[in-house]
This record gives C-alpha cells, structure tokens and sequence, in this order.
C-alpha cells in the first residue's frame, strides 16, 4: 500500500552545530560554508533539521576545503532517510522483539501520529536488519569509512522506544557520518557500553581524536573506563537544552516584570489617537515604539525576549530623555 499523502509538514526546526570547529586535517578553524535542510519524521513529530555545514578554508591545509557535517545529524536518521532512527528502533523493537507483523507494526506507528506507509515499514525493517548486520571487523568497509584521515571522532546514541523495550546503541564515526556499530540491549548499563567502544577501538586502527553523546551518566563513565585517554564533548544541542531550562524561566518572569511597568501606554495612545498636531505625532510614534517592542520576542535559549524588551525600553527612555532636554 503506497503513501497517498504528500511529505507532511514540519511542525518545529532543529539547528544543528559542528561540535568540532577546527579542520581535523591543520587543526585551523572551520568557517560555515552554507546551511542544509532536512526534514526527518520522528516520534516526537516532524523535525526540520537545520544543518551548519563547516569548511577548511586553509589554502595550506592538505585537504583544503574539507567540509564537515554536524555531528548530531547521525543521531537523528540515517543518511537519506526520512524517517528517524527513533522509528526505526521502534519498528524493529516491535517486529523482533513482539513479534509483530508489518500491517500490525505500521498501524501502531500510524498510531504514534507517523505518516508512513505499509511499504516504508518495510523498508524500515530491512534497513534496521542492515544496521545490526554491520560488522565492525570488516576490514575493508573500516578502510573506507576511515579513508585517508588520520584520526577519527565518535558519536555514541542510545534509543530506547518505550520503556520495557531494549536500547537500540547506535556508534557512528562523525567525520565520514557512518555507522560502525549498531547493537540492541537490554541495559544501559556502562559495563556494556564499555564493551562496544572497546570493541570500536580495537577494529579501528587510528587514534580517536574525541567521542561525542548527549552525556547520559551511563555513556559518560563506559567511556572514561574504555577510552580514558579521549576528551568527551556533548552535544552543543543537548547542553544548550539543559542550560535554556533555567535562563527561560528567569527571561520569562523578566519580561513578565517589565511590562508591568509599561501598562500606561495605551491609554496615552488613545488620548492622542485623534490628534494631527507634531506633538501628538511625536507621541504616537514613542507609543508604537513601546508597543512593538513589547510584541518582538527573542527565539530562546540564544537570544532571551526579556534581555531584549529591557534593552529597547531602554532605547526608547534614552531618546525621551534628550527630547526632554531639548525642552521643546
Ligand atoms: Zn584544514
């Protein structure tokens, strides 16, 4: 049964940043070269991914325009996909480990609010057969993902569907966007996880420059104990997140605060409204000044709408005040 509807819209954007900055080839920082979109179907909705593209703009660099992808972008689908890898752990978690056929499997995802057809499902599970098929001894599909870098960045996710379901542990290399491992568990239990990064390291063959995760308590101490010697980073989404919980709430009572204090503009507009004279001109356009400023919002965590409420209310004072110095 095919999909009779088009692409469903995307109902909120995600920008995703490399976490490494600096050309893994001269070390030189990397500049952003462009943006690219895609949009992935997820459980938790339709997400268009926003993705900061770097470049080594090094003239002396040997892989001199060198262009990274953001590392995070694995973590949400597998290349050229649109579905997310969170539907795929969810298909293959209900196909092999409930045993459930692809019309019963497509319509709980159908359920779960996931545009997809019973042929996608299919796909989905012959792409998550795949994932767990991929062997990370293989010695020729190593040398191609590794290729002629020198050093390599890994990625390590865990998705887990639904509580009671088994963790879905995904392990990519971030310079080349492949998967080296992919494993399901039934824990998230750090002595596991040790085991896969260990058995990553070993098959590997070249230094590992950094892992990035998301920090989970588990990941952070397999890796100390797997690789002790290689610096953990999060993802910049993922701290970003956490840290925006706090400053929100603060902006919000912020905003909330000062608008209080700007009440009053309204009824001073309307004992203007009607007026033609330069003095009630003049009133009108402090009063509209006020007034969008209250409506213009900041898109948190990076720009907070209380910081910039205060910061042209205080543009707008200024300018009262030296009106008022002139005196006329
Ligand atoms: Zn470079």
């Amino acid at each position: 049964m095919a999909r009779n509807q088009s692409q469903p819209e995307a109902e909120r954007e995600e920008v995703l940043e490399c976490v490494q900055q600096n050309c893994p080839h001269c070390n030189k920082r990397m500049r952003n070269k462009y943006d690219n979109y895609r949009t992935v179907r997820t459980l938790a909705g339709v997400i268009r991914l926003r993705l900061k593209i770097r470049r080594c703009y090094n003239g002396e660099c040997e892989r001199f325009g060198y262009v990274l992808r953001p590392e995070a972008e694995g973590k949400w689908a597998l290349p050229q996909h649109e579905f997310g890898l969170d539907v795929m752990a969810l298909a293959g978690a209900l196909r092999y480990g409930e045993h459930r056929s692809v019309p019963e499997i497509h319509h709980q995802l159908q359920g779960r609010g996931i545009c997809v057809s019973q042929r996608s499902v299919s796909h989905l599970l012959e792409r998550y057969e795949e994932l767990l098929a991929l062997c990370i001894s293989n010695k020729r599909r190593l040398q191609e993902i590794v290729g002629g870098n020198k050093q390599v960045i890994l990625a390590i996710d865990g998705m887990q569907p639904d509580v009671g379901h088994e963790v879905l542990w995904v392990i990519r290399e971030c310079l080349s966007g492949e998967i080296l491992l992919a494993r399901t568990l039934l824990s998230a239990r750090s002595e596991d996880l040790a085991v896969l990064l260990r058995e990553v390291k070993e098959a590997i063959g070249v230094p590992i420059a950094g892992v990035i995760s998301d920090g989970q308590q588990s990941i952070r101490k397999a890796v100390e104990v797997a690789l002790p010697e290689v610096p953990h980073g999060l993802c910049h989404f993922h701290y970003l997140r956490e840290a925006a919980k706090v400053i929100y709430a603060a902006d919000r009572h912020a905003k909330k605060e000062l608008k209080k204090q700007v009440r009053g503009v309204r009824a001073i507009e309307r004992s203007v409204t009607n007026n033609d004279d330069p003095v009630s001109k003049t009133v009108q356009g402090y009063c509209l000044a006020v007034r969008s400023a209250l409506t213009d919002d900041g898109r948190p965590p990076l720009e907070a709408s209380g910081l910039k409420l205060r910061s042209q209310l205080t543009l707008i004072e200024q300018s009262l005040e030296r009106v008022a110095q002139k005196g006329d």
